[in-house]
């Protein structure tokens, strides 16, 4: 495209795109930046989609660019099927749509450097372009495979259990050894395609190999760390193409994976390595079986929530993943503006892990256009609830459930939880006394101060904003 220009810019064509790369990069670190807060994270999305539409706009002046045309109805075709997938996608299969994206991304970075080492010949590259070759089709193709298991498990079409060959760690580590010593033989002696090859099938293979004995319920952190992993292949095939922009944001979004895996590991307490060599929780952790107990609860309804609410001067809510499976956010704005036009403090008290992503309950919330100012992060809530008359947890259970700070045998024990048992009185919006994700009783539910609303979270919600009305 760049022979359409006058002579003087083509001259310092190479500088300027360089240029406009770095200024697409500044783009994605401030949307990046931004997307640390809900109040800020819709334009940080925007500036950061700007910042690709920059990128792409200018690869087309590149002059190695063969067919620009391919470029155009791929951008497309592609932002088609993206826009489409955005507005069709269910708030709770979220997890599901970020796998085959980093699939994609996994996939894509593998076929450019596959691209690239079959455009020139080999000999002519570098050890360095040939190391980062065998690094990109390694980990893009872990990441593609991978993905697409962590999409099955989660979808259901796998079995979310541990499946898994006997001693399967020692034979990844070991495939994965051989992984790494295919890619250095790979840069030593580019000409044996048997190699080449070897690597692609093997790398595909480890994919699965590593994420199919991992539990269906662990999988958002899996997602997440193979998030980091298809930013870390698209930096390799930055370096493939020598192209800084993808280098860049290829890091960017390595990195950002990286440390999102770990807040969420912390969040549960758990450690990475826990995560991906031993099993938690069981695989669809919405319809576990009753909890066989002979302690009893205490039952409510509709109306008696309606006048405990309204006469509250404090009520703090708290969501979690039975929110988003109830679709109930709106309906759950609505009663909170019904019982602050009553005077009441309404907060939302959120858990870095209530629901089945990072930031679910925000942006589930946000949706709902609940004002940023009355969400509350588990360290700004926590010390409130000593002040609070009535909690509301709706659809929440392993968040709020204390056995994390009593039960030292719990496979929840030492993850910090939003100290509900602390207020006034507590009541649990669910449809039965089953466990949640991490499978396992929840004492709160059993308390004095606490009282059950039995039913699905939307319904509920229907009749207690009714209710409320009626009290006027
Ligand atoms: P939980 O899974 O602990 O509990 C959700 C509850 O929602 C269930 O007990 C269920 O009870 C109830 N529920 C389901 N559907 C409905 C409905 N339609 N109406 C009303 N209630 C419903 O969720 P939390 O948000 O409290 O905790 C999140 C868990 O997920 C934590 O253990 C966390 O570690 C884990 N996790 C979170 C990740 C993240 O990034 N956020 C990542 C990985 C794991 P019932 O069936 O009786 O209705």
């Amino acid at each position: 495209m760049s022979q359409f220009l006058p002579e003087a810019i083509q001259s310092i064509l190479p500088n300027l795109i360089q240029i406009v790369y770095l200024i697409a990069t500044g783009f994605f670190i401030v949307g990046i930046k931004r997307l640390g807060s809900p109040a800020t994270a819709r334009s940080g999305n925007q500036l950061a989609s700007f910042g690709m539409l920059m990128g792409v706009a200018i690869t087309l002046f590149d002059q190695e660019i063969i067919s620009f045309e391919f470029i155009v109805a791929g951008v497309i075709i592609g932002g088609l099927i993206g826009v489409i997938a955005a507005k069709k996608v269910q708030m709770t299969a979220m997890p599901e749509m970020v796998a085959i994206f980093n699939g994609f991304g996994g996939g894509a970075s593998a076929l450019v450097a596959w691209g690239e080492f079959a455009r020139v010949e080999p000999a002519l590259i570098p050890t360095d372009g040939l190391i980062t070759t065998g690094l990109s089709i390694l980990i893009g193709s872990i990441t593609f495979t991978g993905s697409f298991i962590a999409f099955g498990k989660l979808k259901g079409f796998i079995g979310g259990g541990r499946i898994a060959l006997p001693g399967q760690n020692i034979i990844n580590l070991v495939l994965t050894f051989i992984a790494f010593g295919l890619v250095g033989w790979f840069a030593f002696d580019p000409e044996y395609q048997v190699v080449f090859w070897s690597l692609f099938g093997l790398a595909l293979l480890i994919g699965v190999f590593t994420v199919l004995p991992i539990g269906g319920a662990d999988m958002p952190v899996v997602i997440s760390l193979l998030n980091s992993y298809s930013g870390i292949a698209a930096s390799m095939a930055g370096f493939v193409l020598g192209n800084n922009l993808l280098i860049i944001s290829g890091a960017l979004v390595g990195a950002a994976g990286l440390i999102l895996t770990n807040v969420m590991c912390k969040a549960m307490n758990r450690s990475l390595l826990n995560v991906l060599f031993s099993s938690f929780g069981g695989g669809d952790d919405t319809t576990g079986t009753d909890t066989d107990t002979d302690k009893s609860v205490q039952k409510t309804f509709a109306d008696d929530v309606a006048i405990q609410c309204s006469y509250a001067s404090r009520v703090v809510i708290v969501p979690g993943y039975g929110l988003a499976v109830a679709q109930a956010q709106h309906i759950l704005k609505e009663v909170g503006d019904l019982l602050e036009e009553k005077g009441v403090e309404i907060s939302y008290g959120i858990h870095p892990v209530a629901g089945r992503m990072p930031g679910h309950m925000n942006v589930l919330l946000a949706e709902a256009d609940v004002p940023y100012d009355q969400l509350y992060d588990m360290d700004q809530i926590n010390p409130q609830f000593k002040s609070t008359d009535v909690v509301l947890i709706i659809g929440a259970n392993d968040v709020v459930n204390p056995a994390a700070k009593t039960s030292q045998g719990s496979p929840i024990y030492g993850m910090p939880i939003l100290n509900v048992d602390e207020a006034k009185r507590t009541i649990v919006f669910k449809r039965s006394l089953s466990p949640g994700y991490a499978g396992i009783d929840n004492d709160l539910f059993y308390s004095d101060k606490n009282q059950m609303f039995f039913g699905d979270a939307k319904k509920s919600l229907q009749e207690l904003s009714r209710a409320i009305q009626e009290l006027d």
